[in-house]
């Protein structure tokens, strides 16, 4: 059994200094880090907070997504594609259901389509050129409704390797954005021919 929130808590507070804050040891060590080590501080470690706080959208009524349901970049009955503004890596696209589901309540049959199209988008986008591979997350602490997200990683660009990368996206200037629709466009285009669906 994990250990409670408290338990963890305490766990976790044991290793940190007077002041709650744990060494920034580890990942801020790597070669991809995006910050030295000398000078940085990790923020004090806070308490748990219980029970957490709503979602965004854990009411469908209220839910951003299911209102949004008709628009993307590709859709098809079940799924629609969009592709997020204002990033610093050279494309970021999210695949949305488009009924209210997250993934733990996601039907198998929903399940098998999700997982098909997630291998069908890694594959185009790292077909594009000047890409170097597409990373995919889900994470879902923000919204109820399940979005997952590709991050394409520019080819070449060796610190942006790995689980930094989407701190370095927020550190990057905004990529032109005539460039990253037209790959955006490439990618539901070869989404269409490899799998289905259509551009609205
Ligand atoms: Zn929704």
């Amino acid at each position: 059994m994990a250990l409670r929130p408290d338990e963890f808590y305490d766990h976790a507070i044991a290793s940190a200094d007077g002041e709650r804050r744990l060494s920034p040891a580890r990942m801020t060590g790597w070669n991809i880090s995006p910050f030295e080590q000398d000078g940085l501080r990790v923020a004090p470690l806070l308490p748990p907070v219980l029970p957490e706080p709503a979602r965004h959208g854990e009411d469908p009524a209220d839910c951003d997504s299911c209102r949004n349901r008709d628009e993307g970049i590709w859709l098809d009955d079940h799924w629609r594609l969009t592709r997020i503004a204002r990033v610093g890596v050279p494309l970021v696209l999210m695949l949305h259901p488009r009924d209210h589901y997250d993934l733990d309540d996601l039907p198998d049959e929903l399940a098998a389509e999700l997982g098909r199209l997630t291998t069908h988008l890694a594959r185009h986008i790292q077909a594009l050129a000047h890409i170097g591979r597409a990373h995919v997350y889900r994470i879902g602490d923000g919204g109820a409704h399940l979005h997952v997200w590709f991050f394409a990683r520019p080819e070449g660009q060796a610190q942006l390797y790995g689980s930094w990368m989407v701190v370095w996206d927020d550190l990057l200037p905004e990529y032109p954005a005539d460039v990253a629709d037209a790959d955006a466009a490439t990618v539901a285009d070869a989404l269409i021919a490899s799998y289905g669906g259509w551009r609205p």
